[in-house]
């Protein structure tokens, strides 16, 4: 087969996965929402589908926030856990990646329950295979995401114990090698101050968290040290990491948070809104407008608020303009980029 056809067998399949996907299972991928980019920011839980993204990486919808799966050689490595309601079926969709081998490694990207509710089930089906002491999977994070479900301040209640991350880093970056290739974590304060992408560098696939997310305005929790200014440069750094796809070779995948696999147009266009977004309220901050004058200008987010405004679900326009802001109007402002390019 010459080189040329090859490389259009390539293309066309990776259309096919940007289009919806291959997926293992019964499910028909059309009448997946999440194949289509309408998850909502919490869906309920239900049957919990696989999609083959690239390379070792696998794509896990319908427990809440989108899982990541490496799965290869030495088992199975998770990107995030779903709800606590999907652990069993998160557990049972592993099992057909990985019949026979446990998942040992989660690494959380945020603390945010839709994101580690499953931490506890699935550790605790998994093992270490390395160490022969071992009772469950590594569930490892950057530091601040312990220190928002442990809550050592009491504003919020604790998570149990068992859903914690047993290993942390301080670093920016952390390095895991596992199924042949490193899983880079990569800290970027976003949505919230634990915010943490990881890129899979010989799959060529980035599991953003919800530094990235295409199915509504950034969720940014301002509690737990969410900035818009943090998830702009998130999404820049994204975009340093994001090799676009030519004639040549498939580019970089991203699986979002929540919503579709991505690629570099996907973020670049996301990145482009969310910089009027944040320029558009930071205008009305300085023209000395109020929070409830803000939320009630329909003009700020008139053309986006159709595909982003998260149609009356748990994360709307109002409540995204609240939280920039909130951020815009804090002081002293945090030491993040204010340039967000
Ligand atoms: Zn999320």
């Amino acid at each position: 087969m010459s080189r040329h056809v090859i490389n259009l067998l390539a293309a066309s399949a990776a259309m096919v996965m940007l289009l919806g996907g291959t997926f293992v299972g019964a499910a028909d991928p059309a009448a997946d929402p999440a194949a289509q980019g309408e998850t909502p920011a919490s869906v309920a839980s239900g049957p919990v589908k696989v999609l083959h993204v690239q390379g070792n990486v696998y794509m896990l919808v319908g427990a809440g926030a989108n899982i990541a799966a490496s799965v290869g050689e030495q088992g199975v490595l998770l990107v995030d856990t779903g709800n606590e309601a999907s652990s069993e079926a998160v557990l049972a969709a592993v099992r057909t990646l990985s019949p026979k081998l446990p998942v040992q490694y989660i690494l959380n990207t945020t603390h945010k329950p839709d994101h580690t509710g499953g931490n506890d089930v699935i550790a605790k089906a998994g093992r270490r295979l390395v160490d022969a002491d071992s009772t469950q999977a590594v569930i490892l994070s950057h530091e601040s995401i312990l220190n928002r479900m442990s809550a050592p301040d009491g504003r919020v209640p604790p998570r149990p114990v068992p859903a914690w991350p047993t290993d942390t880093f301080f670093t920016q970056r952390k390095e895991v090698y596992f199924n042949g290739e490193p899983a880079i974590m990569s800290h970027q304060p976003g949505s919230t101050d634990g915010d943490t992408y990881v890129f899979f560098r010989r799959s060529d696939v980035i599991a953003a968290g919800d530094l990235y997310i295409n199915t509504t305005f950034p969720e940014i929790n301002v509690e737990a040290g969410g900035h818009i200014n943090g998830v702009l440069k998130g999404l820049n750094d994204l975009l340093e990491v994001i090799i676009p796809r030519n004639n040549e070779e498939d580019g970089t995948l991203v699986i979002p948070g929540h919503g579709r696999v991505a690629d570099e147009l996907d973020v670049a266009e996301y990145r482009d809104m969310v910089t009027i977004m944040r320029d558009r309220v930071q205008d009305a901050v300085t023209r000395g407008q109020t929070l409830a004058q803000v939320k009630a200008d329909k003009r700020i987010a008139l053309e986006y608020d159709e595909r982003y405004g998260g149609k009356g679900g748990p994360w709307t326009t109002e409540m995204f303009l609240e939280a920039v802001y909130k951020n815009l109007t804090a002081k002293p402002s945090p030491a993040v980029s204010k340039e967000g390019r």
